[in-house]
């Protein structure tokens, strides 16, 4: 790279609408779960790409997939359809409760395309009127303005004019909340089986078994993002798995492509039959190129052996935080499912979530919060021992670190 050419983390604040702030250091290279910036400092990954790098980072099965797909086919466009999106959906279907699969980019444009295909289907197939949705607070489903305001943080989805109407948002996990609300008016009870962004708490076995019987009741669709709990992350293939019970929608992206944007609404075909040509659409979704890498990183992740690793891998976090605790007594609660834990922050620590992931930076380690009060881990799901128990060394260190500050 020419001088002349060379950006550093201040280019960032000349040249980028200003609603991030990255951390201080740019990375260049990553490999499994190592990560190098541009003085060639080296950090442990915990943070994954936020759950994204579900095989970490530049796995050879996903870069063999991506070399060869791109050199026979990048895109078609949705006038013609393409052999690696039929082969995704397939697989899909043969694995979930599904038996359509809609696909786009990201995770709130398949949750645009739930929401959309919820409310018409309502509409189509009930009456004019049916068209309340039911979500959660602290819920989280992406920044269209549709899905952030079915989102259950009102900080982001004010300030835009007026919103998409009739969203009501009630507490989560809490069955008698949602009696109170749902009629035959709703269309759609929309939740993540396990909170993400909102503090990684997951859905009580029996909130979703009512909240199944109560969407049969009242002829309501019930939909799960498992943009971030879902393949694999949680354990299961996707987190719904672990509850006895099936969505009516699922959307999914993050690790669906490994770190390659896609995303996928699924769903039955009775509901999918109200949409037809031209209801919706996208001009990137189902690609050949993401739809190769996906079908490379399904191969891989739907593996029993490779799930059973991940929970053997929440054990390794879990008991590691314990121990961290047992020293620093940072955490009033650790939960989560798989790999998406949450590391409820306490005593000096409470709130300072932020300024632990900046120390944790400058001890050469990737983290993330959930909000001010809690530490998120969202590894790559074949993170190897050593990188774990490296990780947590630089986490004490933060820790400590941070102690001495106070
Ligand atoms: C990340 C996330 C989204 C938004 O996905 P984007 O790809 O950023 O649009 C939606 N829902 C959940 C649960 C998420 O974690």
């Amino acid at each position: 790279m020419t001088k002349q050419n060379a950006v550093t983390r201040g280019t960032y604040d000349e040249v980028m609408l200003p609603i991030y702030a990255p951390a201080d250091f740019i990375p260049v290279r990553g490999q499994g779960s190592r990560v190098w910036d541009q003085n060639g400092t080296e950090y442990v990954d915990f943070a994954g790409g936020i759950a994204v790098l579900a095989l970490g980072h530049c796995h050879p099965a996903l870069i063999a997939a991506l070399k060869a797909q791109s050199e026979s086919l990048w895109h078609v466009s949705n006038i013609f359809t393409n052999e690696p999106a039929l082969i995704l959906a397939q697989k899909l279907i043969k694995h979930t409760f599904a038996e359509r699969v809609f696909f786009a980019n990201s995770g709130a444009e398949a949750n645009e395309a739930a929401f959309k295909l919820a409310r018409h289907y309502a509409l189509t197939r009930h009456h004019p009127y049916k068209t309340k949705i039911i979500a959660f607070h602290h819920g989280f489903h992406g920044r269209t303005l549709f899905t952030v305001s079915v989102g259950g943080q009102p900080k982001y989805a004010d300030g835009f004019g007026p919103k998409p109407a009739d969203i009501i948002h009630v507490p989560f996990n809490d069955l008698d909340a949602v009696k109170a609300v749902m009629d035959d008016h709703t269309c759609a009870v929309v939740l993540e089986p396990v909170q993400g962004e909102g503090g990684i708490t997951a859905a009580t076995p029996a909130f979703m078994q009512g909240l199944r019987e109560l969407c049969d009741k009242h002829q309501a669709l019930l939909v799960f993002d498992e943009v971030q709990s879902g393949m694999g992350r949680s354990g299961k293939l996707f987190a719904y798995m672990d509850y006895g019970i099936e969505p009516d929608i699922l959307t999914t992206a993050k690790a669906l492509g490994g770190g390659f944007p896609i995303s996928a609404m699924l769903t039955k075909q009775d509901i999918a039959q109200v949409m037809v040509p031209g209801t919706h659409g996208t001009t990137y979704g189902g690609n050949p190129l993401a739809c190769a890498v996906g079908n490379a990183a399904f191969d891989l992740i739907n593996d029993p052996a490779l799930l059973a690793g991940v929970n053997e891998r929440h054990q390794w976090f879990a008991d590691a935080l314990q121990s961290l605790n047992s020293t620093f007594g940072a955490f009033a609660e650790i939960r989560g499912k798989g790999l998406l834990i949450g590391a409820e922050l306490a005593g000096i620590y409470r709130d300072q979530s932020k300024t632990l992931l900046g120390l944790a930076a400058k001890n050469g380690l990737m983290l993330l919060n959930a909000g001010t009060n809690v530490l998120r881990f969202t590894p790559s799901l074949i993170i190897e021992k050593a990188d774990v128990d490296e990780g947590m060394k630089r986490l004490a260190k933060t820790l400590s670190d941070f102690r001495e500050m106070q």
